[in-house]
C-alpha cells in the first residue's frame, strides 16, 4: 500500500485541480491520498468522486493555519466535518486575512520597482478561496520578474524578504479544539521543518497530546532531514501519537515535491482511521 497523507490542490496553492491530482496519484501508483489544501475543505468533495470512479482511496482534510508564540504553525485536519459551522467560521476568517494582506504586498512590490496589480495576483490565483503568496510568485513569474516560485520567495515574499506582509492565522490550541468539535483528528504539520523546532519543542508537544488531544505528527516530509526524521519518530512512539508520511505535493509549484515522495506506514493509516472514527468523524 502506498499512502501520502498530505497534498495541494489548485483550491490553495496546488497547481492541479482535484480530479488531476487524483490521477496523478494513481500515475504514482498511490493507493491512499489525503487532499490537505490550505484552509479550505472546497476541493475534497471533486477528489472524493474521482477517487470513486477510479479506485483510490481519498481521506478529506484540511491544512489550517495557526500560529503559536507569534510563530506560524500548520496544522492538519483529518477527517472533519466539511460543514461544520465553526470550523468554517474560522477558515473564512483565516482566507480573508490571505486576501486581505494581498494589496500591501503588491504596493511593496510596486515600490520596489517590480509593478504588480491585484487583478494580476487574482488571475494568477484562478479562483482558489485560499490565495496564498505562491499565487504573488506565480504573479511575478508571468510578469518576467522571476523565473519561479523559488526565487520570488527567496528574494521578495520569503518571511524575512522586503515584500513580506503577515496575516492572521488562528491561535494554535484553538485550531485544534476547532478540529475536534468538527470530529476530526488533528495532526502537527511538518513540526520540525524550517526552524519549526524552536517553536515546537518537545516539552510543548507533549503539554499538547495531554491536554489538548493532539493525536499525531508528520514524521518524513520534505522539510524534516534523517536526524530530524528519527527524532521525531521516537518522539512520537513514546507520546503514542500516530507518525505520517507525506510529499506536501503542490504540483508545479514545489518541484522537490512529488507526489508519493514520503510514505505513510499502513500501520500508521489503519491508526489514523480508527481515531477519525472514534471522534465520529468521516474515514
Ligand atoms: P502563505 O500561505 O501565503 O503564507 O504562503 C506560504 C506557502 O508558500 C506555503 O504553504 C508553501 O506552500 C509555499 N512556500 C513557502 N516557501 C516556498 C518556497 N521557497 N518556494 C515555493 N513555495 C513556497
Ligand atoms: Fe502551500
Ligand atoms: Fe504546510
Ligand atoms: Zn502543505
Amino acid at each position: 500500500m502506498r499512502i501520502d497523507l498530505h497534498t495541494h490542490s489548485r483550491f490553495s496553492d496546488g497547481t492541479d485541480t482535484p480530479t488531476t491530482l487524483v490521477m496523478k496519484a494513481l500515475a504514482a501508483d498511490l493507493d491512499v491520498i489525503a487532499l490537505t489544501d490550505h484552509d479550505t475543505f472546497s476541493g475534497v468533495a471533486e477528489a472524493q468522486e474521482a477517487g470513486r470512479r477510479i479506485g483510490l482511496k481519498v481521506i478529506g482534510g484540511v491544512e489550517m493555519s495557526t500560529e503559536h508564540a507569534g510563530a506560524s504553525v500548520h496544522l492538519l485536519g483529518y477527517g472533519c466535518d466539511p460543514y461544520d459551522r465553526e470550523l468554517n467560521a474560522e477558515l473564512t476568517r483565516i482566507r480573508f486575512g490571505r486576501s486581505n494582506r494581498l494589496p500591501a504586498m503588491v504596493q511593496k512590490l510596486t515600490d520596489a520597482g517590480l509593478a504588480l496589480t491585484l487583478d494580476e495576483v487574482l488571475a494568477a490565483a484562478n479562483g482558489a478561496p485560499a490565495i496564498g503568496r505562491p499565487h504573488v510568485a506565480d504573479a511575478m513569474v508571468a510578469k518576467g520578474y522571476v523565473a519561479d516560485r523559488e526565487q520570488a520567495f527567496s528574494e521578495w515574499i520569503g518571511e524575512d524578504r522586503p515584500a513580506f506582509v503577515p496575516r492572521y492565522a488562528c491561535e494554535l490550541e484553538r485550531a485544534i479544539d476547532l478540529i475536534h468539535s468538527a470530529r476530526g483528528v488533528a495532526v502537527l504539520a511538518h513540526p520540525w521543518g524550517r526552524g519549526g523546532d524552536a517553536v515546537l519543542n518537545a516539552p510543548y508537544i507533549e503539554a499538547l497530546v495531554r491536554h489538548k488531544g493532539l493525536e499525531g505528527i508528520e514524521v518524513d516530509h520534505p522539510d524534516h532531514d534523517d536526524e530530524t526524521r528519527s527524532l521525531l519518530f521516537e518522539m512520537g512512539a513514546r507520546l503514542g501519537l500516530v507518525r505520517t508520511g507525506s510529499s506536501d505535493y503542490h504540483g508545479t509549484g514545489k518541484k522537490r515535491n512529488p507526489l508519493g515522495a514520503n510514505l505513510t506506514r499502513q500501520s500508521a493509516l489503519r491508526d489514523l482511521t480508527a481515531r477519525i472514527r472514534r471522534r465520529g468523524g468521516i474515514a
